[in-house]
């Protein structure tokens, strides 16, 4: 602590990223970004707004973006959300729906670890919920009566880093059984191979959906996130957003994303592309030994029954490839692997092979 700092630094425990090395030449499977890269409209896009109106502040209400993902997904504009990312977007979630005097939040044990970062900053009181022994969400433990009535729920899903899905099913159960309070479902990686929750808002006013151009339209650098809910939980977020900045998207990043959002056939192919290359990577992981939880992500969850967790980790990196390894309960023998192109997966998959025979 310094003497200069506010009373709350204290107690919060920041999110820690994923290692952005500063030397070339590393594989990096560690961060979850797409291996092939954005739409060439974005940049196009990107290009065109470059011009003198960056003297003018950007639109505060990011209208053309809203619009483009309100066509995209049979929604009204005032039911959509932008950010700054959508961490920025989840963040205002928290500030504005989850703080209630008394009222925990329900998660996971295992989720994004960004939400109980989020718990600390905004001093909300998490309710956590252990995954089942095969790291599946457990349905019952969000629908059954609560002693205490919580505020909200947030679950990713797929859920991070198992990688794991829910179905639309499943969704609804929760969402109808806590028809009073916000239903968060964070889906930065639902377009590699789950079902979005956006089809649920019509039958459920109280689900809100993240979604993130961060993994699937490969614009991480971008930082562009939006929720879609009821217009009176959007409402909600706009009043803490304008309590904040009235403009977390610059007039770059508002070009691009629509561009992004437009070009449905980049898109459709290099995320295709990233789901096969996936299945592959699980089959060969499975070869040599790994437990592979089943992804619907872009990214794969496995440990090695003989092989250390953070021992393959570092093995990795000394040989120029990073994996995210966490140093958590019930996980801390797993890799997360983000998936890249075949031949990304092929050199991870080589360098394990020696590794583990090395070692052995
Ligand atoms: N949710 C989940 C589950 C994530 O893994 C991430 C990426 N770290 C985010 C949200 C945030 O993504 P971004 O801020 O890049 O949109």
């Amino acid at each position: 602590m310094s003497r200069y700092w506010s009373d709350h630094l204290a107690d919060l425990a920041p999110y820690v990223a994923g290692e952005q090395p500063k030397v070339a030449n590393l594989l990096k499977l560690n961060t979850n970004e797409h291996p092939y890269g954005p739409s060439p409209s974005v940049l196009e896009a990107i290009k065109g707004a470059a011009t003198d109106r960056l003297r003018l502040y950007p639109d505060n209400e990011c209208t053309a973006l809203r619009e483009a993902i309100a066509a995209l997904h049979g929604l009204q504009a005032d039911q959509v959300f932008a950010g700054n990312g959508s961490d920025e977007v989840l963040a205002h979630i928290f500030n504005a729906l989850f703080r209630r005097a008394g009222r925990p939040l329900l998660m996971p044990d295992i989720s994004y670890s960004f939400y109980r970062t989020y718990c600390k900053l905004y001093k909300i009181e998490p309710d956590i919920v252990p995954l089942a022994a095969d790291y599946s969400i457990r349905v019952a433990d969000y629908t059954a009566r609560h002693a205490v009535a919580p505020a909200g729920i947030i679950f990713a899903n797929p859920n991070a880093p198992t990688g794991m899905a829910l179905s639309l099913d499943d969704i609804s159960a929760i969402a109808g059984a806590n028809p009073d309070i916000p239903v968060v479902v964070d889906e930065a990686y639902v377009d590699f191979g789950a079902d979005s929750a956006v089809a649920l808002l019509g039958r459920h006013d109280n689900i809100v959906v993240v979604h993130t151009l961060s993994k699937s339209r490969s614009l991480a650098g971008l930082r562009v996130g939006f929720a879609m809910a009821s217009a009176e939980i959007v409402d909600g977020l706009n009043r803490v957003k304008d309590s904040f900045n009235s403009y977390p998207l610059d007039s770059l990043a508002q070009a691009g994303a629509v561009a992004a959002l437009r070009d449905t056939a980049h898109f459709d192919r290099t995320r295709r592309a990233v789901m096969d290359t996936r299945d592959g990577l699980a089959q060969q992981l499975a070869t040599l030994g790994f437990q592979v939880l089943p992804s619907q992500a872009n990214f794969v969850f496995a440990r090695h029954p003989q092989f250390d967790g953070a021992a393959l980790s570092h093995a990795l990196r000394a040989q120029g490839i990073l994996v995210r390894h966490f140093k958590l309960p019930r996980i801390d023998q797993f890799l997360r692997i983000s998936v890249g192109t075949p031949d990304d997966c092929a050199r991870l998959c080589n360098t394990l092979a020696e590794i583990l025979t090395k070692t052995h």
